[in-house]
């Protein structure tokens, strides 16, 4: 992956790609710093797992960012501080709620998961750069699978949980099918 993001060319990028670019930076740090949070309250495996694959998807968005000669919005950033103030009270919102219980705990690593799937599949829409695309490509692969690890922790703990980002539909095949290889070369 980053052998094919060297070799692209770092011509402009449009002011939607570096949008989708900046979010997505920023938006893997929140599901690592929340996981990170929620792993050392309540020690569920897959927060633990899965915050070291959002740490792999932050520094794939910023090989992209470096490649591009973007600035990193996360730069300097300690665990829990962001950027942009929209996601600073996202990050809040999702911290306090996953606090509150185990059960609350899952309910955020889903919503994180869908989201991230919602908003990678939408910057995918406004580029067509063969390394951006491998990049979300390879992040939305990772996210689909940190989905079905909550999944089946929503279904061992009786979680109740309604998709806010992504259709039902989406949600439930997306949650029931196989894992995927995230190692494939994209
Ligand atoms: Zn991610
Ligand atoms: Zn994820």
């Amino acid at each position: 992956m980053r052998a094919n993001i060297a070799r692209s060319p770092s011509s402009d990028l449009t002011a939607a790609e570096r949008e989708g670019l900046l979010l997505m930076r920023e938006e893997e740090k929140i599901a690592r710093d929340v996981y990170i949070r929620l792993f050392e309250r309540w020690g569920i495996r897959p927060f633990g797992n899965i915050s070291g694959s959002e740490q792999a998807h932050m520094d794939a968005i910023l090989a992209l960012l470096k490649h591009y000669g973007l600035p990193d919005p996360a730069q300097g950033l300690a665990l829990g501080e962001f950027h942009n103030p929209e996601l600073q009270r996202l990050y809040d919102r999702l911290v306090k709620q996953g606090l509150r219980s185990s059960e609350d705990a899952i309910h955020v690593g889903l919503l994180i998961e869908e989201l991230d799937i919602a908003d990678l599949q939408k910057a995918a829409t406004q580029t067509d750069k063969a390394a951006i695309l491998g990049v979300y490509g390879e992040l939305e692969r990772g996210s689909r699978n940190h989905l079905r690890a909550f999944y089946r922790w929503k279904q061992m703990l009786g979680v109740n949980y309604v998709p806010q980002h992504l259709s039902p539909e989406i949600f439930e095949r997306t949650a029931l099918s196989v894992h995927e290889d995230c190692s494939a070369p994209g």
